[in-house]
């Protein structure tokens, strides 16, 4: 008999959050799972007592579902989810829905809207951001693919969303093909910057400015209630602070190697391809790759030299606080590139993307949530067409108001030899944004020079013109 309002299929970490929290807010869920055996445990355990119901096939999960059916994916990302869709196919019928939740590529959520809509099939591809406890208690949840799909869906969706402010759902409707997929990418990109950002912050705490960790912690505490109150700053407090069984700090024995899935590379491969210059989230994976070089660093420790008798001089607590403000706007470089490409790419392929709506997707439920973000929403909302936040009146004011410190920070951190490849790539992106005129006349001229590639001149726009360089003017 039809009796569950949504099936899930991926009984791994996610999955099963996922369900529980569908479980809470009154959904009746049929849970499958490629290995059936975990269905079994499932239902013995994590949802024992709850009105989750299993399935011992997927014709056993289709005849349980009402009508139009809802099959939600939590699977490995790529061939999992193919695999599944193509078993699902015959099962389903005409404006029945398929949901894929997993960090797929955008463009294999595209493509799969395409196949699937000749089919007759409706499809959703949803970033889910927050992890295992985002999933169980309110992911940002950013959907996209066919828009037929969202009526019957959405209550579910925005109920176990994360909520912020007075109730507003961490959810809402991104946009068409694989534009849910996209927004979730960025976000994990921008996550990367966010991160590395406040590395970066750490290593002049600790290297220029000798703090322990317990004073470290504190500062990021007191951090954290300023404009940079966020989830990466409060566990990063947190992380400072942590003692071993054996009382001494543990973040310092630490390998520092980072590891990385891919997500964020995805988002700087996006920027290349589509011409956007998302600096900030570049130099955040590659300095992932760098410190994944360990042997090698090791090896380099040894033969290259820094500056050498550098010693800070300055007001401590006053540098401090110059490394907050340099972490505030590099902060908002960041996002103001993730939100250029957002822009880039719904032009690209003609999405209709809401920008306030997506700051307030990220606002809350995911890694990068943050008072911030609700800035950024009300920026869009003083203006739905803003073309760059640093334009917004509120991120110009906050960023001149950082300006002095952030230079400081960043020529600071230079004399010392400290590694800060966020920092300094955020403030080279303003000066670069900010300068009427950059020296890629010079370019141009040497392009045109070794390759007759033209140029056109600063009062006859739209007409190229090519000189022989090396013949008399
Ligand atoms: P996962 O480890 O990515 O995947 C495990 C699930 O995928 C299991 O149900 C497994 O079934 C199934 N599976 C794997 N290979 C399969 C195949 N070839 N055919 C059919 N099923 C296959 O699980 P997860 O960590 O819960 O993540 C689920 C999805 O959410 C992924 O796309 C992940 O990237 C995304 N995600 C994860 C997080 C997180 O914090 N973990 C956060 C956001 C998004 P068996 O039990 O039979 O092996």
């Amino acid at each position: 008999m039809a009796q569950a309002d949504i099936a899930l299929i991926g009984l791994a970490v996610m999955g099963q959050n996922l369900i529980m929290n569908m479980n809470d807010h009154g959904f009746v869920v049929c849970a499958y799972n490629r290995t059936v055996s975990k269905v079994h445990d499932f239902l013995q355990n994590e949802a024992k007592g709850s009105k989750v119901i299993g399935a011992e096939s997927l014709e056993d999960m289709v005849s349980k579902l009402k009508k139009p059916r809802r099959v939600i994916l939590l699977v490995k990302a790529g061939q999992a989810v193919d695999d599944f869709i193509d078993k699902l196919v015959p099962l389903l019928e005409a404006g029945d829905i398929i949901i894929d939740g997993g960090n797929s590529e955008y463009s294999d959520t595209t493509r799969r809207c395409g196949s699937l809509k000749e089919k007759g099939l409706l499809f959703v591809g949803s970033g889910v951001s927050g992890g295992e406890e985002g999933a169980r208690k309110g992911p940002s949840l950013m959907p996209g693919g066919h828009k037929e799909a969202w009526p019957h869906i959405k209550d579910i969706f925005q109920s176990i969303a994360a909520k912020v402010g007075t109730g507003e759902p961490c959810c809402d409707w991104v946009g068409d093909d694989g534009a849910g997929h996209f927004v979730k990418m960025v976000h994990n990109g921008i996550e990367y910057g966010d991160m590395q950002l406040i590395c970066e912050a750490y290593h002049l705490m600790k290297d220029v400015l000798g703090m322990d960790h317990d004073e470290m912690s504190q500062a990021f505490d007191s951090w954290n209630k300023t404009e940079l109150d966020s989830f990466l700053i409060e566990i990063t407090a947190n992380i400072l602070k942590y003692k071993d069984a054996d009382g001494t700090h543990l973040l310092p024995k630490i390998r520092d190697s980072a590891g990385q899935k891919g997500t964020g590379k995805w988002t700087a491969i996006s920027a290349l391809d589509y011409g956007t210059p998302v600096t900030l989230i570049g130099e955040a994976v590659f300095a992932r790759c760098l410190s994944s070089l360990k042997d090698e660093r090791v090896e380099a420790s040894c033969k290259l030299t820094g500056p050498t008798g550098v010693k800070f001089s300055g007001d401590k607590a006053a540098f401090l606080e110059d490394i907050r403000k340099a972490l505030y706007a590099s902060k908002i470089i960041s996002y103001a590139q993730g939100f250029m490409l957002l822009r880039q790419v719904a032009k690209e392929f003609g999405w209709t993307l809401n920008y306030g709506g997506i700051a307030l997707m990220w606002r809350g439920g995911c890694i990068i949530r943050s008072v911030f973000l609700g800035e950024i929403k009300e920026a869009f909302d003083r203006n739905a067409e803003l073309q760059n936040l640093l334009l917004d009146s509120f991120f110009n004011k906050a960023v001149l108001a950082c300006q002095e410190s952030w230079r400081k920070t960043v020529s600071t951190g230079v004399q010392h030899g400290i590694p800060m490849p966020c920092f300094t790539t955020a403030l080279s992106f303003y000066d670069g944004y900010r300068h009427e005129k950059l020296p890629a006349n010079l370019i141009q001229a040497q392009r045109d020079y070794f390759g007759a590639h033209t140029y056109e001149l600063l009062s006859n726009p739209g007409t190229h013109i090519h000189t022989n360089w090396t013949g008399s003017g």
